[in-house]
Order: structure tokens, then C-alpha cells, then sequence
């Protein structure tokens, strides 16, 4: 039997809390900020500078609710480096469908750099907004330090 933490699904621990409602509500968020994203149309080159964190110093943040989000579209899993997110690979992410609002506003486009500010200051305020609306604990941490903390949960809880 593998000795590698169970992957914690959408029922997993502290994730198991949020509401039917309250992951609907986020999926229409994430949503309407795609169809304005299309029509903005940052540009992205694939480069994959936004997810080196080691390279570039940027820390991603997410709430528990978009680890649910997550978790519901793939397992969470242990990162390979304590600072890299477990869905890069290869330069990639693998998780587009579930990844945090923090990922989905981050361009290299400097063209579009205020209004993708504002899109994502703007979003951020409607995604705080969605837990008070539905009771959600509001739990806004590192994403890769937090997915850890959550697989490590799950280890020990086995
Ligand atoms: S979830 Fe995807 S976009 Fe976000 S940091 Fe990980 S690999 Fe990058």
C-alpha cells in the first residue's frame, strides 16, 4: 500500500462545511469574471511566470471555499517543493477548472495591468461578499501552505 496522503476530496475535513449554495454562488462568480475577462482579453503567453512562486516572489492567496471549489474538480494533493503549487507541472496548470480567483486574474499583460487591478479587487470584494450572504467561514490564507495543511489533516485523520 502507498505510503502518499490520501488526496482529500470534496468532503474532506474542514472543506466538508461549505454549502450546495455557496459553491453555486461561486461558480457564477467565477463565471461572470471569465466573460469579462473575455472581453478584456489580457494577453497570456504561457510563459508560466505566474505560478514559478520561488522566481517571481508573489504569494497566492485563496479562501476555504475556493479549496472546496478546487478539491470538488481534483484532489488536493501534497505539493513536490514546499512553495510550488501541486497542479503546475511542466510549466502548467493542471487544475484550470478549479483553480482560485487569484489565478484567474493574474495576467503578464501590462497593457491591461489596471484594469485587471480593478477586475480582481472588484471580484475579491463580491467573493467575500458571497461568504457573508451564505454563512461561510471566511478563511483567507497562503494557497500553497494552506492545500498543505489540509493533505497533512487528512494524513493524520487517517
Ligand atoms: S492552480 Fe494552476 S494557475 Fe493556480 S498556481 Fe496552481 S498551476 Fe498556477
Amino acid at each position: 500500500m502507498s505510503d502518499a496522503p490520501p488526496p482529500v476530496g470534496p468532503k474532506g475535513g474542514p472543506l466538508e462545511e461549505y454549502s450546495a449554495a455557496a459553491l453555486a454562488g461561486l461558480r457564477e462568480l467565477y463565471r461572470e469574471l471569465e466573460a469579462e475577462l473575455a472581453a478584456l482579453a489580457p494577453r497570456c503567453e504561457l510563459s508560466g511566470r505566474c505560478c514559478n512562486f520561488p522566481a517571481s516572489g508573489l504569494t497566492l492567496f485563496s479562501t476555504d471555499l475556493e479549496l472546496a471549489h478546487l478539491a470538488a474538480a481534483t484532489p488536493l494533493r501534497a505539493a513536490r517543493d514546499a512553495q510550488l503549487c501541486p497542479w503546475w507541472v511542466e510549466g502548467l496548470c493542471t487544475a484550470r477548472d478549479g483553480r482560485p480567483l487569484g489565478c484567474r486574474v493574474y495576467f503578464c499583460d501590462e497593457s491591461k495591468a489596471e484594469a485587471l487591478a480593478e477586475l480582481s479587487e472588484r471580484y475579491h470584494a463580491r467573493l467575500k461578499q458571497l461568504h457573508v450572504a451564505n454563512g461561510a467561514r471566511y478563511l483567507y490564507a497562503p494557497f500553497v501552505r494552506r492545500v498543505a495543511e489540509l493533505v497533512e489533516m487528512a494524513r493524520t485523520a487517517r
